[in-house]
């Protein structure tokens, strides 16, 4: 028996009322764009709050596992047998076909979950929990019913068609990208800030991102480093725009005119007042950073709060309450994690101070940053123009 079906389970966003086609039709063009990546032709259909998969060719069941493991939204992936018998003898046939496919061993405990969802069908759902039950224990005698801990778990669904399946893989959860806004992601080549996206994506939100380089202090492969994290970001989020933009000059001045041990905070704020124009030119609503609190001088709760009085849009900080431990953990699991030890060098490490502040007083900061008035106006609008954008998909 080959499967050509995947049921796809989404809890949170079947809960979301009136709003609910516009979950559910976001979660099925996700899908039919990772489906893109993997060899064959699919058909994504709804019907009555499921979503189904259909595989029209011949295909690799694992890599489309593998691909709807990336997609937000989805709780659970289950292959399924479909089956047009409407003959209650011949669909227990079935389903005990279904056991001896799946499950080679009979030393299994098992329960039936029979589901009547088209309530025309002649036979209960009690009724066939218990018919389709005895047929396997009468079948493979050394299986046992287990109703409290099964080993294995039987479903029979019927709807339009009726399904069976037993196996379910774990989804990411989350909501489909593109139900909740946009936001701009601050990338560097880091472990945070990927990690970060992905998790603000997986609320729903699309994703653009920021990158800042500093040539010819930072190279051309610290660079792609950055395009190929929001590559794998990517995979998650569908299309990333990234925007690369020249920092060198802003930098220097802030180096040139500044106190050195405020030349992070200073940079950072630099950072976001240009995100937060970048944000607004392109529809975003909220910015994305991989800060957590005391990773590094410039993550201080005081610094914290200094950085943040730049921006009116509000910033996202997922890992805010993370160690670094978790978000390693995560950056693994997201795969992220091998292309941000890559070791090129990072415009924030190449400037810093041997003694950063670590409780900046934001009105210091402010008076150090008129040290700037006379060119910092331009300088920044040329920082903009320098903007390059990459898709990123
Ligand atoms: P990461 O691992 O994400 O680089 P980090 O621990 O190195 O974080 P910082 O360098 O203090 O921390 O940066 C804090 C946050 O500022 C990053 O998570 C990222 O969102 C943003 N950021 C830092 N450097 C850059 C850069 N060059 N371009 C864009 N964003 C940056
Ligand atoms: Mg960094």
């Amino acid at each position: 028996m080959k499967y050509s079906t995947f049921l796809i389970k989404y809890a949170e966003i079947a809960v979301k009322g009136k709003n609910r086609y516009v979950f559910e039709d976001a979660l099925m063009h996700r899908i039919r764009l990772v489906l893109k990546h993997v060899e064959g032709d699919y058909a994504v259909t709804k019907s009555q709050g499921r979503v189904y998969v259909d595989c029209l060719s011949a295909c690799d069941e694992d890599e489309v596992i593998a691909a709807l493991k990336r997609v937000f939204g989805i709780n659970g992936i289950c292959p399924v047998v479909k089956t047009d018998t409407e003959d209650f003898e011949s669909l227990k046939e079935e389903v005990v076909k279904f056991v001896d496919d799946q499950y080679p061993d009979k030393n299994h405990t098992f329960k039936v979950f029979a589901k009547r969802a088209r309530k025309t069908y002649p036979v209960s759902s009690m009724e066939m929990n218990c018919a389709i039950g005895e047929a396997v224990l009468e079948a493979y005698p050394s299986m046992k019913v287990d109703v409290h801990k099964p080993e294995i778990e039987i479903h029979v669904e019927v709807r339009e068609s009726i399904f069976i399946y037993s196996k379910q893989y774990a989804g990411p959860g989350g909501m489909p990208v593109g139900t909740n806004g946009k936001a701009m992601l601050l990338l560097s080549g880091g472990i945070d800030s990927p990690v970060a996206g992905y998790m603000i994506a997986k609320r729903g939100v699309k994703i653009d991102a920021v990158y800042f380089h500093a040539p010819p202090y930072t190279s051309e492969r610290a660079k792609q480093k950055v395009v190929d994290l929001a590559r794998l970001v990517s995979r998650y989020t569908g299309t990333i725009c990234l925007h690369v933009i020249n920092f060198t000059d802003i930098q220097l001045a802030i180096y040139e005119k500044c106190p050195h041990e405020e030349l992070t905070i200073i940079m950072r704020r630099y950072m976001m007042r240009i995100a937060e124009r970048l944000a607004c030119d392109n529809g975003c609503l909220g910015l994305i950073t991989g800060e957590s609190i005391g990773q590094v001088a410039s993550q201080t709760v005081q610094s914290l709060a200094v950085t943040n009085e730049v921006c009116t849009l509000p910033v996202f900080r997922p890992l805010i309450g993370f160690d670094k431990l978790d978000i390693i953990a995560l950056s693994e699991k997201i795969g992220t994690f091998e292309t941000s030890i890559l070791p090129y060098e990072d415009c924030c490490t190449i400037f810093v101070a041997k003694h950063p502040v670590t409780k900046p007083d934001a009105m210091i900061i402010r008076r150090s940053e008129t040290k700037l008035a006379d060119v910092i106006d331009e300088l920044v609008e040329k920082a903009i123009e320098t903007d390059e954008v990459i898709n990123v998909i």
